[in-house]
């Protein structure tokens, strides 16, 4: 029978060495407020409403890290319920996530995203978006796929969705401190 030692270990040692996530989200253009999709601020005539500042695109990454590591989700982390969050930066809640998954002994490999709205066209602005998103997940932007689509055939003239997949490796151990020169070699050394 195993020790609780050796099951502890036993553990830790199988932890995969990659972890996929899944985020998925969708929101309500309304008019009147800003519209932002990954950290960018675009022109439009309306916005996202609903939790936060609405950001499609942050809030399925941010499920997508969480849902890696299986950690609860970002309506459990953050309640739309909760005025705390009411226009809150987006960004808060991937630094969150983050900061979870380098606790779990991860890091984002990279991430793929799939964004589904009618306007505006995410063309002119996917650069500038996957340079932002790469800032703030601390990676190069082209370990960040981005994708936009629209919605034919789904009647959904007046919402954004976003699909994100997010790949997470373990952090490799730091290498041992080298063991001391053993008082044989010391000898040896001196003559
Ligand atoms: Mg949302």
């Amino acid at each position: 029978m195993p020790t609780k030692k050796t099951q502890r270990r036993t553990s830790k040692d199988h932890r995969p060495a990659l972890r996929i996530g899944y985020g998925f989200d969708s929101h309500e253009f309304r008019l009147g407020i800003p519209l932002k999709i990954g950290g960018i601020t675009l022109t439009h005539d309306r916005g996202l409403g609903g939790h936060s500042d609405g950001d499609v695109l942050l809030h399925a990454i941010t499920d997508a890290l969480l849902g890696a590591i299986a950690a609860p989700d970002i309506g459990t982390l953050f309640p739309p319920s909760d005025p705390k969050w009411k226009g809150a930066d987006s960004a808060i809640f991937v630094h969150e996530a983050l900061a979870r998954v380098q606790d779990a002994g991860y890091r984002v490999s990279n991430i793929d995203a799939s964004l589904i709205l009618a306007a505006p066209k995410i063309g002119p602005h996917a650069a500038a978006i996957r340079t932002h998103v790469a800032e703030l997940l601390g990676l190069p932007s082209d370990c960040i796929g981005l994708k936009a689509k629209t919605p034919e055939g789904l009647n959904l003239e007046n919402a954004a969705i976003a699909h994100v997949a997010a790949l997470l490796e373990k952090i490799p151990q730091k290498a041992r401190p080298k063991k001391k020169a053993s008082p044989k070699k010391k000898v040896r050394r001196t003559m």
